[in-house]
């Protein structure tokens, strides 16, 4: 049997994801016949609208079957510089400015490979979701910058300026947020702008879950802030907005100085992004088709909201967007990993430790509403049941 010394030294700092964890138990659970009650995945439970289906079977059988240019098509690259230029107020050339990405997860890994080397710093979001080991299998070193609850989870600047260091390469920002629900406002970014210069960083903004907003929340482009433009990656993709997790469909857009090292990292990682789903993300980007899905997530956050009302202790910043709550512990609980794991071993609901997301996470849970009214009602009974025997 091979021992655990043939992996690579740099896999001592990349443990499983503690969500994927959850979810591989959850697995196991539903194929001995449970019912599990997902709140962990940020993966909308609908189908993927008809008419972008519609298109990749049409693709299908024009015979769309082959490799693509690295970039990406054409006509998706066009597409994606339209929405850039009439949505976020960013000019990219589609030729020399976009890359399409096998999901946003790997223009993320591209961008930290083309950008971060040994012993580089990068200063991620805490809490935030899962860049710390892409930093680290590039090498760098993730560096932590809080983002407060109090402000709704505005970036914490003081830490910044505490944290950043003349290794400090890349400054990884996501608005709206993942794990909490927080957009970060408009002024902040004057002051991120003011900082990135002052620092001469490379700013990648992951902008995954723009068209997922409620109440009067806006979305703000990094890269649209003037100051910005010429050092920032923006990260986009198509698996949240239009319920397409599984078409692994994501882009980036930069200045084309930037987009120099990110094309020969993604020359050899994944060649190019599944050609299917390059033609139904044509149909899918600008078509307004994730409204009625952003619609229901607002509801079901309201009823998730009224049920973590119910539960004392169960503290929560209401989201802005994405579809993610981020609420303390109910009374009594101290530690969200065994919080989590006796609810979901005893009464089959899923839910992700906070603790996973990074320090700021510890005495938190992260719950996902991409699950229906219903479903979120039946995790609730169960929860406040379950507590009640306590
Ligand atoms: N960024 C954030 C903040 C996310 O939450 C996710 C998915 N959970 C991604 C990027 C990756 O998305 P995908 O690879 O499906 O495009």
């Amino acid at each position: 049997m091979l021992g655990q010394q043939t992996a690579a030294d740099r896999m001592d700092h990349i443990p499983f994801s503690g969500i994927r964890e959850i979810f591989e138990e959850c697995d196991r659970l539903e194929a001995a016949g449970e019912d599990v009650v997902h709140l962990e995945i940020g993966r909308p439970d609908f189908d993927t609208p008809k008419p972008i289906k519609d298109a990749a079977v049409s693709a299908l059988d024009s015979g769309h079957v082959h490799y693509t240019s690295n970039y990406g098509i054409s006509e998706l690259r066009e597409t994606i510089a339209a929405k850039f230029d009439r949505d976020n107020d960013i000019a990219y050339d589609p030729d020399q400015e976009v890359i399409v990405t096998t999901g946003a997860t790997e223009a993320i890994l591209v961008s930290v490979f083309a950008f971060v080397g040994q012993g580089d710093e990068v200063l991620v979001p805490n809490p935030s979701w899962t860049y710390a080991p892409s930093v680290r299998m590039a090498g760098g070193t993730p560096v932590s910058y809080s983002l407060d609850p109090e402000t709704g989870f505005q970036p914490d600047l003081s830490e910044l300026r505490e944290n950043v260091s003349d290794r400090t390469e890349l400054l990884i920002v996501n608005s709206p947020q993942n794990p909490t629900g927080g957009v970060v406002d408009e002024d902040r970014i004057d002051t991120l702008a003011e900082f990135a210069v002052e620092n001469d960083l490379v700013v990648l903004s992951d902008e995954i879950y723009e068209k997922i907003l409620y109440d009067d929340s806006e979305h703000h482009s990094l890269a649209a802030h003037p100051e910005l433009y010429d050092r920032t990656i923006s990260v986009n993709g198509v698996s949240k907005a239009y319920s397409m997790t599984g078409w692994r469909l994501g882009y980036l857009g930069a200045p084309e100085e930037l987009i120099d090292p990110i094309i020969r990292v993604r020359q050899y990682t994944t060649t190019c992004a599944p050609s299917l789903s390059q033609h139904a993300a044509v149909r899918a980007i600008g078509s307004g088709l994730h409204e009625p899905m952003v619609e229901a997530f607002a509801d079901r956050r309201d009823r998730l909201l009224e049920r973590l009302d119910r539960i004392p202790g169960m503290d929560c910043p209401v989201p802005s967007g994405a579809f993610y709550a981020f609420p303390t512990l109910p009374e009594g609980y101290e530690d969200e990993n065994e919080f989590v794991w006796s609810l979901l071993r005893e009464k089959n609901v899923a839910m992700v430790p906070g603790s996973v997301f990074g320090s700021n996470g510890n005495g938190r849970l992260r719950i996902a509403y991409s699950n229906s009214v219903e479903r979120i009602d039946e995790a609730f009974d169960r929860i406040e049941a379950w507590l009640a025997d306590q």
